[in-house]
């Protein structure tokens, strides 16, 4: 199982609980949708379908995987429509 890092020094925990997370973007699942990791203390987070945040479980974690998948999949077929069609005559 994937479980969130934990804080290799408590004291980074600490200090994101001072002053909040420092988060940066470590995984672009759609254009509306990332994946965020915290720089102090690794905590990830990531924007969900309701465009609230959630916490990085192993089941978001899946559940991003399939939407980025379907995204891919989505792009590469509008990409090919967008094409013009040769038509043999
Ligand atoms: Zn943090």
């Amino acid at each position: 199982m994937n479980f969130p890092k934990k804080p290799t020094n408590p004291l980074q925990g600490a200090y994101c609980g001072l002053v909040g997370h420092r988060y940066r973007v470590s995984q672009r699942i759609t254009h509306h949708i990332n994946e965020y990791e915290c720089c102090n203390c690794g905590k990830q987070i990531t924007d969900t379908y309701s465009g609230t945040t959630e916490l990085l479980t192993n089941k978001n974690k899946q559940v991003n995987e399939k939407l980025a998948e379907f995204f891919r999949k989505k792009q590469a077929y509008f990409q090919r429509k967008s094409q013009p069609v040769r038509i043999a005559s």
